[in-house]
């Protein structure tokens, strides 16, 4: 591996060069700005590399996925694939940027620009050390296949129709995830599942218009019969609809001992959050399974009446609540909208309408899988440090379309301001992040030998 994180260090600039080039183009899946023009530019990045590349096609005005291989002549046997994104979140607000967004810029260490860190830094990173490989293994350690999409900041919308048509693009043994890197003290860590999402919206209505309010003693308002049924889905911490939990799979005694050595920030994340306590005051191990583990219901909007100054006696003729639910393995949200349906109607509330508007299921991987094990082992190469091992974020991501296990790692860090003004990656760890995938297909193909 010597030569290969030679070249890497060697070749650096042109490596950033290749970042600098992603970034100036615009790929906004928001609003559909530029995706043609980056899925084109990827996958002639993926053709100077030799990986066949192919734009998919799932009908009209859906973002292309780009997908390449490469076959290794060593150990044709085993398939690594790589998950990436060429989309990126809008750049707004534009006046909070230091450099223009869409002009990639470097100052301190860092590369900034939209998409610099998330997710185009990944991706031109995996690119790159496959180059590493080739240039001076001739060689890569097993086949390599690429899949990058190009609606991830929207939901990856349809990527489920990607892997219907196209099921063999998703197929590998072992699969290195979008992102990953250190943790807030420079640990390298190890992410090995996310949670899944039901996401639905509750419409209450009844008057054809808003009312004058003196009605009240005998309209029925809409905004109370939302309260009330949202009052029914739960109970303190506990959500009340029946088979909810039936389908949660317990942490095995692995991920128990994992998650009691997951340092999590407790004290610093109250600080930022400004808050004293989290909920019934729970603290250590307690949050730290809630965190990985436990499924949540969440008003996430409410909306309903007047809500200007000063006060207006209306009785409105609507009320409207988003509602994310988050899911652990193996809860199913086809299953789970049914049931939730299901418990409106036997509580009375079968007047208030139930939109869908998202359902991924959650995923992970098991810390014995030999691709976790190998991205450990890596970590402490290539950092001299021992990484954290995060048993599940408590975000979400397309991870179950991937059948086989599945690992978070990359060049990330906590300040790279994803998603916000002032997008970054640091340079010194977009090296370093290349070398820690290089060195776990490395190590992973060695570990099944
Ligand atoms: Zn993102």
């Amino acid at each position: 591996m010597k030569e290969v994180f030679d070249y890497i260090d060697s070749n650096k600039d042109r490596a950033l060069e290749a970042l600098k080039t992603l970034v100036r183009q615009p790929s906004v899946s928001a609003k559909g700005e530029g995706l043609r023009e980056c899925a084109e530019l990827v996958r002639r990045m993926l053709e100077d590399l030799g990986a066949s590349p192919k734009l998919l096609e799932a009908g009209e005005g859906i973002n292309p996925v780009v997908v390449g291989e490469i076959k290794s002549k060593s150990n044709p046997k085993r398939t690594i694939l790589f998950y990436n994104h060429y989309d990126v979140q809008p750049p707004e607000p534009l006046e909070l940027w230091e450099s223009p967004p869409f002009e990639p810029t470097v100052k301190d260490g860092k590369l900034f620009g939209r998409g610099a860190a998330d997710d185009k830094a990944e991706l031109v990173g995996r690119l790159k050390l496959t180059e590493a490989f080739l240039e001076t293994c001739k060689d890569v350690p097993c086949n390599f296949k690429f899949l990058f999409e190009g609606e991830e900041e929207i939901g990856s919308i349809h990527l489920k129709d990607y892997r219907k048509k196209y099921p063999n693009a998703f197929s590998a043994d072992s699969v290195i995830w979008e992102f990953g890197g250190i943790d807030a003290k420079e640990r390298p860590e190890v992410t090995l599942g996310v949670k899944g999402i039901l996401y639905v919206e509750l419409t209450a209505k009844n008057a054809n218009r808003d009312a004058h309010s003196s009605l009240a003693a005998f309209v029925e308002n809409p905004a109370w019969r939302l309260v009330w049924a949202l009052n029914s889905l739960k109970k303190g911490e506990k959500i009340l609809i029946p088979g909810w939990y039936d389908d949660v799979r317990p942490f095995s005694k692995n991920e128990i001992e994992l998650i009691k050595k997951w340092p999590y920030p407790e004290r610093e994340v109250k600080k930022e959050l400004g808050i004293k306590q989290f909920i019934g005051g729970m603290k250590g191990l307690e949050v730290k399974k809630a965190y990985v583990g436990k499924p949540t219901c969440t008003i996430c909007g409410l909306d309903s009446g007047y809500k200007g100054p000063g006060s207006k006696t209306v009785l409105p003729k609507e009320a409207r609540a988003k509602i994310d639910f988050r899911l652990v393995p193996d809860q199913d949200p086809n299953d789970l909208e049914k049931k939730l349906r299901a418990h409106l109607r036997k509580k009375g509330f079968s007047d208030i309408s139930i939109t869908y508007s998202e359902g991924e299921r959650a995923a992970r991987t098991s810390p014995d899988a030999p691709i976790a094990r190998a991205a450990m082992k890596a970590a402490s190469i290539v950092y001299e440090r021992k990484p954290v091992v995060l048993v599940s974020s408590a975000g979400t991501g397309p991870m179950y379309l991937f059948d086989s296990p599945c690992v978070a790692i990359g060049g990330g860090y906590s300040e790279n301001r994803a998603h916000a003004p002032n997008e970054n990656t640091r340079i010194d760890l977009f090296v370093k992040g290349m070398k820690w995938v290089a060195e776990t297909v490395n190590t992973f193909t060695e570990l099944q030998k």
